[in-house]
């Protein structure tokens, strides 16, 4: 039987959907409002009365409008009524950002904590996450939640780190965080928390393979905007597939993966600074070209073996993106064409939209999404 609707839950439904309308489209005036949503006047006169009050949205000014021969009020949505924030957590580090609804970083900061298994290790994180939200000038009710982004596998209710060699955190609950912060908390896994930001900034994005090509390699399918994680949480962990059986040790135990070869470990020393690298790569220095010209051919090789399997946009992200380049892709592409047995197009490369903070900003931006119901 179908359940009939309470005249409060279509109360909620349209608070909800002139709250939206106005977040998508911005600037608008209660006219736009009420013609485009096919609401009667006083219903979203009320409902902007009441978010107004409510602190969600504000008066920002005068438009032009087609309904009325004159100007009239524009609204748009308090961007910081809510907030979500991300940690990265990284071997030596941890990266804290506040994201306001836009998904837009108010405030960022890296703070060097080496990472450790321990009690003590986890409630200095927590600290550091308090004090930033103070520099921030944050309240704890703006806060819709704090999301660890982690080098590992989660679990399906973001609740355990399945498999964590990288930080040999495996078995590491939520609570280890959540028992020092007053909001709610959850891991995810940070390649995708990388392809989240990529799909918040690319809303044609439909079908994608994304690289995460950080310190350690990291990837994440999209399929209909959405992460394809598998029955085990361990889909496009391709990171492990081995390319050389002999190769270098992976830190899985195994020999030759993917890792050891496409990741930024595998072209830089722990202490080699990237911008260096890179100045010399663009500078034509011989070795660091044949340094790069050696790892982007282990690239084309992985990315072909990936691109038989998923014929879709392949997206270059993580650490490594903003230092490729359009010259770079055209190798990729030579490379590839060598390897496959198809004619290859040149159009499935792309270098990630959002080249910086994707990680932490990623691991926000579930909590805003939830919030914003989108
Ligand atoms: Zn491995």
């Amino acid at each position: 039987m179908k359940k009939s609707i309470t005249p409060n839950q279509i109360k909620e439904n349209n608070r909800n959907l002139i709250y939206q309308y106005i977040y998508l489209n911005q600037n608008v005036s209660q006219q736009d409002i009420s013609y485009n949503l096919h609401l009667s006047r006083p219903t979203v006169t009320a409902n902007l009365n009441a978010l107004e009050e409510d602190g969600m949205i504000v008066k920002s000014g005068l438009i032009h409008t087609e309904y009325v021969g004159r100007k009239a009020a524009a609204y748009t949505i308090v961007s910081d009524f809510r907030v979500g924030i991300g940690v990265e957590i990284l071997g030596n580090e941890i990266k804290i950002l506040a994201a306001d609804l836009y998904g837009r970083e108010i405030k960022s900061c890296v703070h060097e904590l080496a990472y450790k298994n321990d009690a003590a290790y986890f409630q200095n994180v927590c600290k550091e996450i308090l004090a930033f939200r103070d520099s921030a000038m944050l309240c704890d009710e703006q806060i819709l939640g704090v999301g660890f982004a982690i080098q590992g596998l989660i679990s399906p209710d973001a609740q355990t780190v399945l498999y964590g060699k990288i930080l040999a955190c495996t078995g590491l609950s939520i609570t280890a965080f959540s028992t020092y912060l007053p909001y709610p908390c959850a891991f995810i896994h940070d390649a995708d928390s990388a392809a989240t930001a990529e799909l918040w900034i690319s809303p044609d994005l439909k079908d994608a393979f994304y690289l995460s090509l950080g310190r350690h390699l990291g990837a994440s399918l999209i399929a209909d905007r959405k992460l394809i994680t598998g029955d085990h949480g361990h889909s496009s962990t391709i990171e492990h597939i081995v390319m050389e059986p002999n190769g270098k040790l992976c830190y899985c135990g195994k020999r030759g993966c993917m890792e050891t070869l496409c990741s930024i470990d595998a072209l830089l020393e722990k202490s080699e600074d990237p911008d260096a690298f890179f100045g010399q790569v663009r500078s034509l220095e011989p070795a660091a070209c044949t340094r790069w010209r050696s790892y982007l051919k282990h690239l084309a090789r992985a990315i072909n073996l990936l691109h038989l399997i998923y014929d879709k946009t392949f997206i270059l992200g993580g650490y490594l993106a903003p230092y490729l380049n359009e010259s770079d892709l055209t190798f990729l592409y030579e490379e590839i064409r060598q390897l496959t047995p198809f004619p290859e197009s040149s159009d499935f490369l792309q270098i990630s939209k959002m080249p910086k903070h994707m990680i932490p900003i990623g691991a926000a931006l579930p909590f805003i999404q939830q919030f914003l119901m989108l």
